[in-house]
């Protein structure tokens, strides 16, 4: 059983702990929170161990919160630590607090990629992350594209050029505070954005250049691809790719999902925890083959897509389960689906 302890448990962390706890194979040992607030209460009622940083003791006391400990004591008691603070706060994290400690450690997509030694996607670097002290999983965006691109590569249809477009949320829902409410940023105005050389910190020769806008929308982010093909490909050859790839789910219009909101509500219909649609929503009406030339639409999850990762990258670094064993596990447990099909 693998001791796990999350510090950070916002958006993300929240959901890996979760997912963590899921599992049969590793437990949560603690989760460290910096606000006694009702997340803390909702963790707490969960049965996790909250702890927090040696400033803030006294803060959840008078909340009525006595603290399990602090963050030496969470890393001392955890086989491995899954960081998922704010950008930037990792690295200090790591500075601070984890160095000092042989364990392992996982960063979130918010950490610039020499945080860790390695850049994680299961998909497409699985074995990587083996005996690693520190790996990254990278941002939603940047998983979006990679899972896409490795579908591709991993069933033998070789990609030659991509060229990705996102339409970025302005926020995630719980942000009351950013936006834009009534705007289309370029986010940023340069080419490319950070995504693109992200998603070569794993596949390291593709040549991919994204462009990215932030617009008022907090339920997902859209891409719209453009792939050069090594060859010809006939549609069908494509949409099998996808098809047998796990976390990309073909969502087709004529079954109802014309948009994104439909594909969170079709969530929200499985009873999933959160509403959460941790695979790439791919509108399989969009995949168009021209020649050597593939166009696609696909939404993704960024509130989610990172969580099945995270659960992954535990056992990538342990040695404990081959990826696709663990692929299939962590799938399974979540209840994830692909082509259609939900697991039970
Ligand atoms: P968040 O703000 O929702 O949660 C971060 C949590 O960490 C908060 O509860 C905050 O109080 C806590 N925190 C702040 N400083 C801390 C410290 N010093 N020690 C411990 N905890 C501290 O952020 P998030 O959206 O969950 O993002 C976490 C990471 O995941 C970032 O690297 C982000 O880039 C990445 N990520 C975010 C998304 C997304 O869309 N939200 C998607 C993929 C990856």
């Amino acid at each position: 059983m693998i001791r796990v302890g999350v510090v950070g448990y916002g958006t993300i962390g929240k959901r890996i702990a979760d997912a963590v706890a899921a599992q049969d194979d590793m437990k949560v040992v603690g989760v460290l929170k910096t606000t006694p607030d009702y997340e803390a209460k909702v963790a707490l009622a969960r049965g996790y161990a909250v702890y927090t940083l040696p400033d803030k003791l006294d803060k959840f006391k008078k909340a009525g919160i006595e603290p399990a400990g602090t963050i030496e004591d969470l890393v001392k008691i955890s086989d491995i630590i899954i960081d998922a603070t704010p950008e930037d706060v990792g690295r200090e994290n790591k500075e601070r607090h984890y160095q000092r400690f042989d364990k392992p450690v996982i960063f979130q997509g918010g950490e610039e990629a020499d945080v860790a030694e390695v850049s994680f996607n299961a998909l497409a670097n699985y074995e990587e992350a083996r005996g690693r002290r520190y790996v990254r999983v990278v941002s939603c965006n940047t998983t979006g594209i990679t899972r896409v691109l490795s579908a591709l590569l991993l069933n033998g249809v070789g990609v030659k050029k991509a060229r990705v477009f996102i339409a970025r949320r302005g926020a995630d829902p719980k942000e009351h505070k950013k936006g834009p409410i009534n705007d289309v940023v370029p986010n940023p105005a340069t080419v490319p954005s950070h995504h693109g050389p992200d998603v070569q910190t794993i596949l390291r020769n593709i040549d991919i250049v994204t462009m990215a806008v932030a617009v008022p929308v907090t339920i997902m982010h859209m891409h719209m691809a453009y792939l050069e093909l090594d060859s010809t490909y006939t549609r069908d050859a494509v949409l099998e790719a996808f098809a047998k790839t796990p976390r990309i789910y073909l969502a087709d219009v004529g079954a109802g999902f014309q948009s994104l909101a439909q594909i969170i509500e079709y969530a929200r219909d499985l009873g999933r925890p959160r509403a959460d649609f941790p695979e790439v929503a791919l509108f399989r009406d969009s995949v168009t083959v021209r020649g050597n030339e593939l166009y696609l639409m696909y939404g993704v999850h960024q509130e989610s897509i990172v969580v099945p990762e995270n659960v992954d990258a535990i056992r990538a670094i342990f040695g404990t389960l081959p990826k696709w064993t663990s692929i299939e596990k962590t799938d399974k447990t979540l209840k994830l689906s692909t082509d259609g099909k939900v697991y039970a």
